[in-house]
């Protein structure tokens, strides 16, 4: 159907008077308005549209009525569909249907048709719009939203439209989201250079503490992919999630790396070799040794000395042309600092010092494989979880204002979209436009603008 839009608009301009930043200040006050007052023409016209198609047989042939008059088959039980398409226009219903737009909330009248063959009355414009019977909102408000959400400003995109949607509402919109089907498919070990994993708390419903987990990989060329976002989820389930997205089943020469929390000791271990982060290792020491009572000032030399056995630092550059006395170098100090470690370790338990002891034990034996895997094969792979941590701030900075009080599922989604939405851009938009439908069946451009 073709159709033109006139739009009447009145102004009244004080001559040697107004300035610029008047007359762009008060158009942008009337966008709004203006694009709900067209919407709801255009809708009203095509209800118009539809029902004289739907009403009228004698004067249109069936394929006028293609896509129009789905309804569900009156009594049916099974809610199946009903193959009349010929309607009695039965006036509309007492209340407008209300939506929330991009644009503000909008009412729009609902016809009611009833159908000829079954009875059953229904709205033909609401199933053309294919908006659900408990519909209140249009995809790109719901995607403002979550984007409003995400850079902590939806507060801003309600007070400008006379929207009412609490932090309630959204957490709804958040938790029906579908966001869960990008995090599904199938990943390759080959595109990656390491993994990680990692909890932080979260603040949930009635002030219950929470846990949220994300697991990441990270590209070869030093992208952060996001795999996976959890809330409340043993570590064991997470992995068995993990697992399933992860193409490969045998071992692959990159590093697991995570803090030292005692779940994650094995995690992934089918693929990847465990990697212990080298910043958080030193600090972890510090922690156990203050357990075994030794202050900091005591402490403090023991730390540093871990510190500088674990900074082996890879000659970068092109493996395969590295001088063999470089490789020798680097082999030499790793088995020199394993060495020392390993009396550090007979040290600490000399001196009664059980929390360090055993700490820096298990510690040494998953410190270096990032050393190990480049003797053996010349890749240099992350050995801290800097990135991941990164991603924890940006959550957690987010969910702090946002996200306290929320189910697991709504913290679980509200993650995965900002992580998405962070790291991997093109995914997100493609979400969005797939869920908006976008497909080319209504345009509208600007004609003509005149003044009288
Ligand atoms: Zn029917």
């Amino acid at each position: 159907m073709k159709g033109r839009v006139i739009i009447t608009l009145d102004f009244d301009l004080a001559i040697g008077k107004v300035n610029l930043n008047e007359i762009v200040y008060q158009l942008k006050e009337i966008r709004n308005p203006l694009m709900l007052t067209i919407l709801r023409k255009i809708l009203e016209t095509y209800d118009d549209l539809i029902s004289e198609r739907l009403s009228q047989t004698k004067i249109y042939p069936s394929k006028y009525r293609g896509g129009l008059g789905r309804h569900i088959r009156k009594g049916d039980p099974k809610e199946h569909f009903c193959r009349g398409r010929k309607i009695r226009k039965r006036g509309y219903r007492m209340e407008p249907r209300q939506f929330s737009t991009v644009f503000g909330e909008v009412k729009i009248p609902i016809r009611v048709a009833e159908c000829v063959k079954c009875g059953g009355r229904y709205s033909p414009l609401l199933s053309a719009l294919k908006i659900g019977r408990y519909a209140r909102r249009e995809v790109n408000f719901e995607h403002e939203v979550i984007e409003s959400v995400i850079d902590t400003n939806y507060r801003r995109l309600i007070d400008g439209r006379s929207i009412d949607i609490s932090l309630g509402g959204i957490h709804n919109i958040v938790v029906g989201s579908d966001i869960d089907t990008l995090l599904q498919e199938p990943v390759s070990v080959e595109g990656f250079s390491a993994f990680m994993a990692d909890g932080t708390g979260v603040k949930q419903y009635k002030g219950r503490k929470g846990e949220l987990r994300a697991v990441i990989g990270i590209t070869k060329s030093g992208r952060l992919e996001p795999l996976g976002c959890f809330t409340n989820t043993p570590w064991t389930e997470v992995e068995q999630t993990i697992k399933e997205r992860i193409k490969e089943k045998e071992q692959y020469n990159i590093p697991f790396v995570y803090d030292g929390e005692p779940g994650l000791d094995d995690f992934l271990a089918n693929i990847a070799e465990s990697q212990r982060c080298t910043w958080h290792g030193p600090r972890g020491l510090y922690h156990a040794l203050w357990e075994d009572g030794i202050k900091k000032k005591e402490s403090q030399p023991e730390t540093d000395t871990i510190k500088q056995l674990i900074g082996i630092e890879l000659p970068e550059g092109d493996y395969e042309i590295l001088k063999e006395e470089d490789r020798e170098q680097v082999k030499t100090r790793y088995e020199k600092s394993k060495a020392e470690i390993k009396e550090l370790v007979q040290t600490f338990y000399n001196k009664g010092y059980r929390h360090g002891a055993s700490y820096l034990e298990k510690l040494s034996d998953r410190i270096f494989t990032n050393v190990e895997l480049w003797l053996k094969t010349g890749v240099i792979a992350p050995k801290t979880t800097s990135l991941l941590e990164r991603l924890f701030r940006e959550l957690g900075r987010r969910l702090k204002k946002i996200a306290w009080g929320w189910s697991d599922m709504g913290a679980t989604n509200i993650s995965k979209m900002i992580m998405i939405r962070q790291y991997s851009r093109e995914k997100w938009e493609q979400y969005w436009r797939n869920k908006l439908g976008i497909k080319g069946y209504f345009n509208i451009h600007i004609e003509s603008v005149e003044i009288s």
